[in-house]
């Protein structure tokens, strides 16, 4: 699920993680324009990683900030992610329980963070608040190419600072015991919030296509490491951290809401 204000660049992440294929003939070319979202919606898609078919869902939600009066924005968002949690639970419950749960749980949601360079704005703290226990929060950057290294750097201690300060629990990667592993995961941690670049452009550079953001001093890569942490993130989504994502909606935030919802606490 990807969540924040309007226009930080959320749908055309959302394209260039998993939407358009560079390399495919059918490209459509970079005029595609993608329009704004007015409601909560849902596209299914399937890409194959590794020669591995995956089907993921994509959920893009409508942006904060559209109206004067932002009070109840997360609204929408929030029932969402229960809706989903309440299906699981009532296919879970049935007496005939089926062997296979149609999963439609929120397994993780991006949160884009407007490039300011001046930390969180209280919304931002507002929304993560009410929704980490009820989702793994994985707070991006929007926009890095507007940011120069040095702020960039700054402005994610800042963040994280912040977050800590809110009491707000992201996503945190799980430690391992392998030395290899770990030295990954470092690597990964010392990023976060991945500051990330969109791009529905793709140029050609001598003989490789490449998905970026040109500007009369220069270009921004998406995919290049050292502009910005889109590819970790594509990784850590679809490859190294799936399960994980996975495993920890499933046994500590629907734990979470099956334990209040058979309460009584929640209606
Ligand atoms: P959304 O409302 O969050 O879905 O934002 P959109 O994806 O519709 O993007 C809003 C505008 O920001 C468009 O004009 C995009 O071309 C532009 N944009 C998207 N991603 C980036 C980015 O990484 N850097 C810059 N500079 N602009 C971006
Ligand atoms: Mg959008």
């Amino acid at each position: 699920m990807v969540v924040g204000e309007s226009g930080l660049g959320k749908s055309t992440l959302t394209n260039s993680l998993f939407l358009t294929d560079v390399y495919s003939d059918e490209y459509p070319g970079p005029s595609q324009r993608v329009k704004k979202t007015l409601e909560v919606q849902k596209t299914a898609l399937s890409i194959t990683e590794n020669g591995i078919k995956l089907n993921l869902t994509v959920v893009d939600t409508p942006g904060f900030g559209d109206n004067v009066n932002n009070d109840k924005c997360w609204d929408p968002i929030q029932s969402y992610i229960d809706q989903q949690y309440d299906n699981y639970l009532n296919q879970e419950s049935r007496v005939n329980r089926p062997v296979h749960i149609h999963d439609t749980r929120v397994h993780v949601c991006l949160y884009f963070i407007a490039p300011s360079g001046h930390g969180l704005k209280p919304l931002d703290i507002e929304f993560m608040r009410r929704l980490h226990e009820k989702v793994n929060i994985v707070p991006l950057i929007a926009k890095a190419d507007t940011m120069t290294p040095d702020e960039c750097h700054d402005f994610k201690k800042e963040i994280l600072r912040e977050i800590q300060m809110h009491n707000i629990n992201i996503y945190e990667f799980p430690d391992v015991s392998d030395e290899e592993e770990n030295r990954l995961q470092k690597k990964l941690k010392q990023r976060v919030p991945f500051a990330v670049i969109g791009s529905n452009v793709v140029l050609q550079i001598n003989d490789r296509r490449i998905r970026a953001r040109q500007y009369p001093w220069g270009i921004a890569e998406v995919e290049n490491e050292e502009h910005c942490d889109f590819k970790i993130l594509r990784d850590m989504l679809i490859r190294t951290h799936m399960q994980d994502l996975i495993d920890v909606t499933s046994s500590v935030h629907y734990e979470n809401f099956r334990a209040k919802k058979l309460a009584g606490v929640m209606p």
